[in-house]
């Protein structure tokens, strides 16, 4: 799904999430009109609603909206007689602040920002749960790892006030680069970011889907907030395509200052000969680049 339908799919959510609550309450107010003291007072209290609605004479308009503001208290008054809560008269949203509209002010409100990034981590990653900093086992880490993990933290703690915005994970299989990236993923999408995590296989497919015009589901790997793209160097090297997109992918998110993790199993070097210079010189890229090295031994079978 590209970002525009997430967005509007969560704007759908917002809006039945608001007709939901003005619906229970409505049916609630209905129920309590079966009781004809309640329905005596609420159905005058509507009428001089309506009535101060209506006016267009101020003197005329402060009058009604007195009488209607006593018959609300009485229907309190009742209410609390006959121990039903007042703040039943109301629809309850989810939202105080924006009352579910998603909007307060003419912006957007936080809650449906967090929905919004929780939608579209969710398409990014088909719901996949990560790895989290708090399941890592000590017993098999060593010094190098240690501050590898502090690092990492940091970063997730600092961002957006970072200056480095590509991190390079190198080492040999078993080194923990999967569980490191995810790791961060599940950091960054706890802080609310927007995250895209895809094996250099699925991404190269994206692009080559992209490329025949099939799907455009590759651009959402330029938007997201983090990029992290596992084991490059493992998808074939396909023609016009796969060094083509890599370049444009990382230097779009450079420009935008948009923060792209990799694991890979190449040293720089591997990924000047197996890419091209300028994908190398990105990536590579002293003042906006971290470079971390794994033990190349494999905890896996610690
Ligand atoms: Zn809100």
């Amino acid at each position: 799904m590209n970002k525009y339908k997430i967005y509007n799919k969560v704007k759908q959510d917002f809006m039945l999430k608001r007709v939901r609550a003005q619906e229970e309450c409505e049916n609630f107010i209905e129920n309590l009109r079966q009781n004809p003291q309640f329905n005596k007072i609420y159905t005058e209290y509507t009428k001089k609603e309506l009535e101060y609605l209506k006016t267009k004479y101020e003197d005329e308009n402060i009058a009604l909206k007195y009488e209607a503001e006593d018959l609300k208290n009485q229907i309190e008054k009742y209410l609390s007689t006959i121990n039903v809560d007042k703040s039943r008269l109301y629809p309850h949203y989810e939202c105080p602040i924006c009352n579910d509209t998603g909007v307060v002010g003419g912006k957007i409100c936080k809650c449906f920002l967090k929905e919004l990034n929780t939608a579209l981590t969710k398409d990014y990653n088909n719901s996949a749960t990560f790895n989290s900093f708090s399941n890592c086992n000590p017993k098999i880490m060593n010094e190098n790892d240690k501050k590898t993990l502090d690092l990492l933290k940091t970063w997730c703690e600092k961002y957006p006030n970072t200056t480095k915005i590509n991190i390079n994970i190198i080492g040999g299989s078993g080194s923990g680069k999967t569980f490191l990236l995810e790791c961060v993923a599940n950091e960054m999408i706890n802080r609310n970011f927007s995250v895209c995590y895809k094996t250099a296989f699925e991404l190269n497919e994206l692009a080559r889907q992209y490329h025949f015009g099939k799907s455009y589901d590759f651009a959402d790997c330029l938007d997201a907030d983090i990029l992290l793209i596992d084991d490059l160097g493992t998808e074939p090297v396909l023609k016009n395509i796969t060094k083509e997109y890599l370049y444009n992918l990382i230097n779009t998110r450079q420009v935008n200052f948009r923060p792209t993790f990799i694991s890979t199993n190449l040293s720089l070097e591997n990924i000047l000969s197996r890419y091209d210079e300028r994908i190398f010189s990105r990536l590579g890229n002293k003042n906006l680049s971290i470079n971390i090295k794994l033990d190349s031994k494999d905890k896996r079978l610690l």
